[in-house]
Parts: structure tokens; sequence; C-alpha cells
């Protein structure tokens, strides 16, 4: 049977065991270093349900607990699943519950693949303790196809981050004998995961018709990713992959479509997700399927350069915070 973490996500403290079926109460004291009085030193009842891989979450304090955007009210519990965001009180002190064998090895017991660790889920308010858990993104500065590059990765240049979160157990939402999912650091949307091949295969360049049927198992595993959250949320998801990508590693995004993020900063980041700078996961398969590689049209750098257009209503809107402020209207929070 899995063993089930609660796992501080702004690393506070090490990760606290939920014994499978016993209640264990968290608040404000020692254990998860909260100080804030807001926060009542019995805040949260947690019960593991270590079978099913999810975490029955009872909030006991007056103010407000919450999974993901969901508020619980006193006294109401709720079921929560690796994947979500637990809040213990007024939208702060992120955590997330993983699910691992006691080997460590990553549990496959369950039917879901979101099994281990947290989503990459962005939040509306700017709460520190939120940009605490995202790892701060620094300026928007430069950026090629998206991030600030003054993050220090510790395994070298920056564009081989990707390969060092692969192998982070924190930053893994699922695995299996082919793919590892991992939470996107700098998420741009509300669920923003990458899916990775463990194969090295550097880009979209490198691949060949023989790794279809990988491409194929990417892109079922986000589906099923996609379904894993279904029960929280409407929102549509894509998954696709950049034409020209920034970081080294094959990797599919999977992004739902509200563009919600404090990481959204620029034109760079919304175009490449939002023109034709994004291919779409069938996309790819099918080029790969019929010419045996991939084929970046020419220009498509270019696209980065277009003006800021609504994707859900073609309007046009003259600057990021604008365009955040008409995305409120598609999808409210
Ligand atoms: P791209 O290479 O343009 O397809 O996008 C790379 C994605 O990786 C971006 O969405 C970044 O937010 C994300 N990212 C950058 N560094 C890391 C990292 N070290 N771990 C996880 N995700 C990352
Ligand atoms: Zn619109």
């Amino acid at each position: 049977m899995p063993v089930c973490w609660l796992v501080s996500q702004e690393e506070t403290h090490k990760p606290i065991i939920l014994p499978h079926l016993q209640p264990v109460v968290l608040g404000r004291g020692p254990e998860t270093t909260i100080k804030d009085k807001k926060c009542s030193r019995e805040q949260v009842e947690l019960k593991a349900e270590c079978n099913k891989c999810f975490v029955n979450v009872k909030q006991l304090g007056v103010n407000p607990t919450s999974i993901d955007s969901e508020v619980l009210g006193q006294g109401k519990e709720v079921k929560m699943k690796a994947g979500q965001m637990l809040y213990v009180v007024n939208q702060l002190y992120p955590y997330t519950v993983q699910f691992k064998e006691d080997s460590g090895v990553l549990s496959g017991s369950c039917k879901r693949p979101i099994q281990v660790s947290s989503v990459a889920k962005g939040s509306h308010a700017e709460a520190p303790s939120v940009k605490a858990a995202r790892q701060t993104e620094q300026s928007s500065s430069s950026v090629k196809a998206g991030e600030s590059r003054e993050v220090n990765e510790s395994v070298g240049h920056w564009s081989q981050g990707l390969k060092a979160s692969m192998q982070d157990p924190n930053m893994q939402v699922f695995k299996d004998d082919k793919v590892v999912v991992i939470k996107d650091k700098y998420p741009k949307a509300r669920y923003h995961w990458l899916v990775l091949p463990w194969e090295s295969i550097a880009s979209l360049k490198a691949l060949r018709k023989e790794h279809c049927s990988l491409l194929e198992h990417m892109h079922k595993v986000a589906d099923q990713m996609v379904q894993g959250c279904l029960h929280t949320s409407s929102l549509n998801f894509r998954s696709g992959y950049h034409a020209i990508p920034s970081m080294s590693h094959v990797h599919l995004h999977v992004i739902s479509q509200d563009f919600d993020s404090p990481c959204l900063k620029n034109k760079k980041h919304w175009n490449s997700f939002t023109t034709e700078y994004f291919i779409d996961s069938q996309d790819v398969i099918r080029m790969l399927e019929a010419d045996g590689k991939v084929t970046i049209k020419e220009g498509t750098s270019e696209l980065l350069k277009l003006p800021l257009r609504c994707h859900q209503c073609c309007k046009e809107l003259p600057t990021i915070p604008a365009l955040k402020q008409h995305l409120k209207s598609h999808f409210p929070s």
C-alpha cells in the first residue's frame, strides 16, 4: 500500500507522513512552522485513504481552508488527490499530497495517473506564499521562448533544467517506464505540466518515425492528466509542443486555457501558447507519421512578435495587464 506524504510547497519543513485512515490535525505550530494568527492551531484535519490515493480534508478553523480555488468552510470535508493544492488558510501555506510505495518508488496502484506530488497550479492572488511555492521567477527581461534567464539550475546551463526537474520527486506528478510528467516550474496557467520521455531526445528536430509510438504514449498520458483534474475544473486544455523550444529534452506541454498565472508575463509567453508557435501534439504525430520528421515553418519565430490577441474572442489588447483583465471575463476565478 502506498504511503501518503503531505508536502509543503514552500519547503518550510520536511514532508509530514499521513498514516492510513488516521486523522492528523494541523495548523499553526511547530510541525507546519505556520505562525500566522489567522490560522488556528487546529485548522485542518487530514485523513489519508492510502488504498485509494486521496486524503479527506476537513476545515476545523474559522478562516477558510481551500483546495485549489474551492473554499471548504468550517466543518466541511473534501477529498483531495495528488495533483491538487491545499491552502491551509486564506489561500496561503500551500501543500500537496504524494502517494509513494514504502520503498520510495512512486505508486502504480492508482488508476489515475496523478499519483504523486502537486500540479503546477496558478493562483489568482499574488500571495507571497504562493509566489514562493512556485519558486520565484525573476524579472521578465529578455526571454527566448519563455523564461527569465537569471534562474540558476544546479545542473549547469538553464536550458538543461528539465533534465534535473524530471529526476526530482518533488516535481514529478506521474511516471511510468516510458515517460515522466512534471509540474512546469513557471506555470503559465492554472494547470501546466510537461510530459517528458525518459529516452534522451534533444528536440523535435531529433524525432523520427520510430518515435511515433512514444509520442502517442505521451499524448495519452497528457489526456489522462487532463481527465484527472476535470473533477475540479471545467477548463479546456491543450497539449502541444513549442515549435522552437527554449529548453532541451523533448517536452509536451499540457496547459489549461485560462492562462491565469503571474508567470505569464510577456508577449512571447502569450504568443508561444496561442499562435501556431504551439503545435498540437496530434499534429506533430501526424507530421512524423507522414514525413518521418517534424518540419518547422520558416518565419515561425516571428509569431512571437504578433500583437496580443485573445485566444477566445480574437479581441486585440494593447498590453499584458489589459489582456489579463480581459481574460477574467472568459475565465472568472
Ligand atoms: P519551451 O522549451 O519553450 O517549450 O518551454 C519550457 C518550459 O519549461 C516553460 O514552460 C518553462 O516554464 C518550463 N521550465 C523552465 N525551467 C524549468 C525547470 N527547471 N523545471 C521545470 N520546468 C521548467
Ligand atoms: Zn476574449
